[in-house]
């Protein structure tokens, strides 16, 4: 037993089960202070955007008052790490501090930083994995490289043990006689764009209660079908636990261990499906394992020849692929389900990716900086791996010459046009043999429809056929100089 009060500084493990720093830090039974730093500068040019701030805001919400109820506190400060800890620590008096490891570029080197500084000061640091099932440095290839293709990545991890079984919160959360000064919630201004939030409010509960009520109504409704229905924007057939994973309101070992409870009792038939389930988690281990090895991935494609690519620069393309309106209904209701709900599905993320990179030609960075301001569940990582995935340049990446053709993507994944209708109600009363191409549709049949095309609904801002020759011949002469 030690005196001496213990930090446990949180960053994207917002809960408190399954969190080795807390379990680490309470374990010591000393007085317990969790802290959270707003230092978005210290987050590189990846800045969090609006949507993110907002479930920042509401997760942090959640976590006070679980603490509270606990009898302890999340003191929030807003200001660079170091500084704002070391006036923590003199203050309380710490002498040890805890943290679950961060695998983004700029956070890596703050971290290193921080840990440096404070061991040089006679500080106990310790740090935790709590957001993967295998630390990326574990899983090398037999010469000692990083895997660039996931199967034999995932080969490799499923052969290390088995992720170990979540902890439980800790029992106790003892308090500081006199706890440090922490700003209130809505100083820290990460719901200043209200305006748009109604939509992300209806669509999620953030927090650790919303995390594993969806877990639950996956594994209860759709894990028997996920094969089929993964692809399907049209039914909910996902678990949409990403944003809760980012934040680390769940963890990737709950996930892991809660299916195999739900597997031990259940048929066999839920195997298979359990198996592409956690392939999924899989590829979200892969995004980390390749941000870890190749941070420079952020900005630059993994496959150097990509930078001679001949992109484009078009402003007005662009806005109205951000807007959802392309003319093209199934890449407009995917824009526009992000831009309402803060998510969107990822067959519709693979679809309006490719129309963005080889319809429009615009570079992928663009888009992912687009949704990196959108989505709710914005994770460096996962957004990195697929933006270069689409766009052909990444690792194990969709070759490029496989074009998504928009008419039949909509035609296979939402065959009665119901995802279309949902985000694009001006096209409701078309009937669903014109839905994915109303530039098709008679005139009769479009104006007894109340569709004007170029008015009420945009007529399509490219030829797909043209588009795709042109990428096709862009992709050649890539070759020829590469
Ligand atoms: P489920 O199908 O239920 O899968 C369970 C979990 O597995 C997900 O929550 C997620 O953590 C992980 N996962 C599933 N598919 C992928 C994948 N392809 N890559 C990495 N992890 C995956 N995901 C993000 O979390 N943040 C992003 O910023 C992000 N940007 C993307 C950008 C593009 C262009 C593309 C093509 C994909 C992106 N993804 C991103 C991956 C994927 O679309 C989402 O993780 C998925 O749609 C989340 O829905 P879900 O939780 O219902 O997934």
């Amino acid at each position: 037993m030690c005196s001496a009060p213990s930090i446990v500084w949180l960053r994207h493990d917002l809960r408190l089960a399954d969190n080795p720093a807390l379990q680490a830090a309470a374990a010591r039974r000393a007085p317990l202070i969790p802290i959270y730093i707003l230092c978005p500068e210290e987050e590189g040019v990846w800045i969090p955007g609006g949507a993110s701030r907002w479930w920042l805001h509401q997760s942090l919400a959640s976590l006070q008052y679980e603490l509270k109820e606990r009898g302890s506190r999340l003191i929030l400060c807003h200001g660079k790490a170091l500084p704002t800890l070391e006036g923590i620590i003199e203050d309380v008096g710490a002498a040890s501090v805890f943290w679950n490891r961060r695998y983004e570029p700029s956070s890596r080197t703050r971290d290193e930083a921080v840990a440096t500084a404070l061991r040089r000061k006679g500080l106990h640091v310790a740090t935790f994995n709590a957001s993967l099932l295998f630390e990326p440095d574990s899983i090398t290839t037999l010469e000692g490289r990083p895997y660039k293709v996931f199967t034999p990545f995932w080969r490799a991890c499923l052969r290390q043990a088995e992720p170990t079984v979540p902890q439980p919160e800790p029992q106790t959360f003892i308090a500081p006689t006199a706890w440090p000064k922490s700003l209130k919630l809505a100083t820290l201004g990460l719901e200043d764009r209200i305006d748009w939030a109604g939509g992300l409010r209806s669509a999620w509960t953030p927090g650790t209660m919303g995390a594993v009520r969806e877990l639950n109504r996956f594994l209860d409704v759709a894990l028997d079908a996920y094969i089929d229905d993964r692809n399907r924007p049209d039914r909910l057939g996902t678990s949409r636990l990403s944003p809760h994973l980012h934040f680390g309101e769940i963890s990737p070992r709950m996930i892991w261990h809660a299916v195999q409870s739900r597997l031990a009792a259940t048929s066999i038939d839920t195997l298979r499906h359990a198996e592409t389930y956690l392939s999924e988690i899989g590829w979200r281990e892969f995004a980390y394992y390749l941000l870890n090895h190749f941070p420079h991935t952020t900005e630059q494609p993994l496959r150097p020849d990509f930078k001679s690519f001949p992109w484009r620069e078009d402003a007005v393309a662009l806005n109205a692929w951000c807007k959802g309106r392309t003319g093209y209904p199934i890449v407009d209701a995917g824009m526009r389900e992000l831009w309402e709900t803060g998510w969107m599905h990822n067959r519709l993320r693979m679809i309006v990716a490719s129309f963005l990179v080889k319809d429009l030609f615009i570079p992928w960075q663009q888009g992912a900086r687009w949704f990196w301001d959108t989505l709710v569940d914005a994770d460096l990582a996962s957004n990195t791996l697929g933006w270069q995935w689409t766009a052909g340049c990444g690792a194990d990446a969709a070759p490029f010459f496989r074009i998504f053709n928009p008419v039949k993507q909509g035609e296979t994944f939402d065959p009665q046009g119901t995802y279309i209708c949902r985000y694009v109600p001006e096209l409701r009363r078309l009937p669903n043999r014109w839905i994915h191409q109303p530039w098709k549709a008679p005139k009769e049949v479009l104006t007894a429809a109340g569709v004007t095309l170029g008015e009420t609904y945009p007529a399509p801002i490219v030829d797909h056929a043209i588009a795709r020759a042109e990428a096709l011949r862009a992709y050649k002469y890539l070759k020829s100089i590469s």
